[in-house]
This record gives structure tokens, sequence and C-alpha cells, in this order.
């Protein structure tokens, strides 16, 4: 069950003018509010959100014939003697539908923000939380202005946890997310500098973040994590309520990796439900979260179980025990960075970077790309092959100076390269900026070898 509401509660939520419904109707509860006429279920109230490409105001008539009771439309529909609650403007109302909604529910309300790791973050504090009891989650990208709104929505009075992804292309707009989420507990995975070139830099991405504070109901909770000292001096500047850190150097909730596997927290030891130090940070999160709601650690000893949302990170085998670690859908400097120690600490023959460029950094680019080289041969890893598309791959090449490597100017001739390259055992990681289309490279060699 999603939110249900008269017409009556939802014009009083939304200010809207009731066009065409009568007084009896004004009582008739909608079962769900949607947007997507596509999706439309009888009962439910249809929002005509104006997007770039789509206006959702064309498939009003479409809604009522579905079974909508009801239309949410602005101020220059033209509404044919349909059931239509007019505003000002459709996003808005929507937005104030799933704040009233929110309001209404009696239960913790996680948010989840962060330059990297949101997605594994909250995937790993719904896997805690659902130890427990029923957990409504953000799905896919539904973390913006909209899929914030509809995440919340679809939150019933069955469900004892609701746990909130917010993401953001620039100042303000975590600030709005927090007025609608109205988190009970926030959560900052950290402060790096994806989309930099946005901000300008990282005290501003760091700013920006912490909206989630700034604006969070002052009884709520904190969670920050301790390893990230940006972070936590700014979060200290806009937040005076109960705070929790975590970390692998330091923080209330401490974790020491005892193997790829294994982290002790308090003295306990759990099994990491996601490999990779990046994500034994992510679960301390989690663990943090736990801590918050009086969920014992020893109750998750058995371990949690996370199914990752697909697109994302992806590990597959070719034949001959050749891993690929598949993260061309994005590359974010300080995700790529653990993906390269994540290849390192896999166990196997060679360790193989096969990269291209990071987008959006702006006046940082060199700079960030020449810590990935320096990265790469720090690491002291086997090989780096490089798909180059402009100066910034070149730099990863440059700065990398020792390792055995190749550069490569199309897709095709690398995955020539990389079929009589590669032997028995070895380890690829393949990471770039999604433009950069390394996904082509992996696709054909998965198709081919
Ligand atoms: P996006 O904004 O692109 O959706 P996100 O913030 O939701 O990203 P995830 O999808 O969880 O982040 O992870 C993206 C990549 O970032 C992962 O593939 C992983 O390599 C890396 N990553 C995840 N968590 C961390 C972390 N705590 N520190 C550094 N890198 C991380």
């Amino acid at each position: 069950m999603s939110c249900s509401a008269t017409l009556t509660k939802l014009i009083e939520a939304t200010g809207a003018k009731p066009l065409n419904v009568s007084s009896t109707a004004l009582n008739n509860i909608s079962i769900g509010i949607q947007t997507d006429t596509r999706l439309i279920k009888p009962g439910e109230v249809f929002v005509a959100l104006r997007g770039e490409k789509f206006d959702g105001h064309k498939f009003v008539s479409m809604a009522i014939e579905f079974g909508a009771i009801a239309a949410i439309v602005d101020f220059e529909y033209e509404n044919q003697g349909l059931p239509v609650l007019q505003v000002k403007n459709t996003l808005t109302a929507y937005q104030n539908i799933a704040r009233w909604w929110r309001d209404s529910l009696d239960i913790p309300v996680i948010g989840v923000t962060g330059s990297v790791g949101k997605t594994t973050t909250k995937e790993l504090i719904a896997a805690v939380l659902a130890t427990q009891g029923k957990v409504h989650k953000t799905y896919a990208n539904f973390n913006n202005e909209i899929g914030v709104p509809k995440t919340l929505l679809e939150v019933g009075k069955e469900h004892d946890f609701a746990v909130i992804e917010m993401a953001m292309r620039g100042m303000g707009q975590i600030a709005d997310l927090t007025h609608i989420a109205r988190p009970t507990i926030g959560v900052i995975t950290n402060v790096g500098t994806a989309h930099i070139e946005l901000l300008g830099s990282e005290e501003a991405i760091a700013q920006a973040k912490c909206e989630l504070l700034a604006e969070m109901p002052t009884d709520g909770v904190a969670i920050l994590n301790h390893d990230n000292p940006l972070l936590m001096e700014v979060a200290a500047k806009v937040w005076q309520g109960e705070v929790i850190t975590y970390g692998l150097s330091g923080g209330d909730i401490q974790g020491s990796l005892i193997d790829n596997h294994t982290i002790e927290v308090a003295g306990i030891q759990l099994p990491l439900p996601l490999a990779g130090r990046h994500n034994a940070t992510n679960y301390l999160a989690a663990l943090a979260v736990a801590k918050v709601l009086d969920i014992s650690f020893t109750s998750l000893q058995s371990g949690v179980e996370v199914n990752m949302p697909s697109g994302r990170s992806q590990q597959f085998m070719l034949p001959n025990d050749v891993v690929i670690l598949d993260e061309t859908y994005n590359a974010a400097p300080e995700a790529m960075l653990a993906a390269l120690n994540l290849l390192a600490e896999t166990p196997g023959r060679r360790h193989i970077a096969v990269l291209g460029a990071m987008k959006e950094l702006g006046e940082r680019s060199h700079q960030l790309h020449q810590r990935v080289g320096e990265m790469v041969k720090n690491l002291n890893l086997d090989a780096l092959m490089v798909l180059i598309d402009g100066q910034d791959a070149e730099t990863i090449v440059k700065s990398a100076e020792g390792i055995p490597s190749e550069c490569f100017t199309c897709h095709t001739e690398m995955v020539t390269r990389l079929k009589s390259y590669v032997q028995a055992g070895d380890r690829l990681l393949f990471k770039a900026a999604h433009s950069v289309g390394l996904e082509k490279v992996v696709n054909q060699l998965r198709a081919e070898c």
C-alpha cells in the first residue's frame, strides 16, 4: 500500500483549486499518487509533471480514462470538463503531498547522501534493517526532486523503515530534498571531488552535502564518516545535534578489517556483505544506523544479504579463471582510487587496470588524473591499458611511469590486444566515465572470449 488520502486532504496539502469535482467526490480516497500514465491504477490520482522532453498534461484525459479519480494540473491546462485539482506548479504539489504523507508516517526515515557510495550505503542500511522489519528504499536512481517524493509516496503503513537516497547537482538541492523527507537519521558517506566542475571546490561540495544536516529536524541523529576530515569539519559548523561517527581509522563505530571478508567492530566479528575497503566503510555507516536504532551487532553475525542494483559495479568471470571488475558505468575520482585498491586486493595472477578518463572535474582534472596514475604505480599493478580520448587519459599513463602501459584510440583495437594479452588467472578492472564507452570493450570481450 502507498500514500492514500481523500481529495480534500490532497487539496489541503497542495492548496489546489478543484474543478469538476463534486462535493461527494471530495471524500473519495486516492489509493496512490502516480506520475506515469503507463503505470496508473484505477483509484489513483495522476500528477501531470512538465519535463524537458515530456509533458504529463498531454496524458490527463488518458489517466482519467484508465481510472484515475482526478488529475493534478497547472494553471495552463485546458481541463475539458475533467476532474482536476489545479495548482501553480505540479512538481511543487507532488513534493507537498510527499511531505504531508511523510509527516503522517511514524517510522525511522534514514536519508543518505555523499559524493560516492550513496547507493551502496543505502542498500547496506536497508539490508541491516531488513533483519528487523519491513523496509522501503529508493529504487533505481529515484534520488532527485521527483524520485525522492516518489519513494516517500510508496512507503506504506506496513513499512517499519524507509531508506531514502538523495543526490544533487548543485547547491540547495539536498536542502530541498531534506525538507521533503525529514529524515530522523542523516548519513553522509563522504565528501569528494565527484562533479567538482559544478560546485568549484571540495569545501562547496561539503557544504552542499551538509545541507542534509542543516535542514534535518533538531532531534535527528547525524551519521558521519570519521575518515573524511573535511566532512567532519563542515558538519560541525552546521549541526549541533547528536552525532555518531564511523570509520576504519577511528570514530564511535570503528571497524578493523580482519581480512577481505570479515570486519571486527566493538569486539564482534561480522561478515562483510561486499568486498573492498570502501565497502567496509560503507558497512560501518549501516552499523552506525543499527546502533542508533538499538539493533545488536550480534544479531548480524550470520550476515546480511545485499543485492546491488544491476547496471552498476559488476564482477564476472571469463573462461580460464579470468575475473573482470566492470565499473564502466561511472568514475568519480574517489571511486576510481577505491576500485584500483579493490583490484590490487583481489587474489589472482596478474592485476591489470583498463582505464579511461574521468569527467566533470574542471580545473582539478589534471591533478586528479595524475593521482590515478600515481596510484597505479604505488599499487605496482602488472599492466595499465588506457583508452585515450584526450589529455586527461594521457596524464594517467604518464603518471604511472614504470608500469607497463599501452594506449589505444579505438575500442576494437583495445579488444584485439586484450584478447591476446590476457592469460589464465588474470584480474582486470575496467573503469572510466560512462561517456568513454569502455563498456563496449567489456561487452565485446564477454561475447568473444
Ligand atoms: P552515483 O552518484 O554515481 O549513483 P553513488 O554515490 O550512488 O554513485 P555507488 O553507486 O554506491 O555510489 O558507488 C559508485 C562507485 O563508487 C562504486 O563502484 C565504488 O567503486 C565506489 N565507492 C562506493 N563507495 C565508496 C566509498 N565509500 N569510497 C570510495 N569509493 C566508493
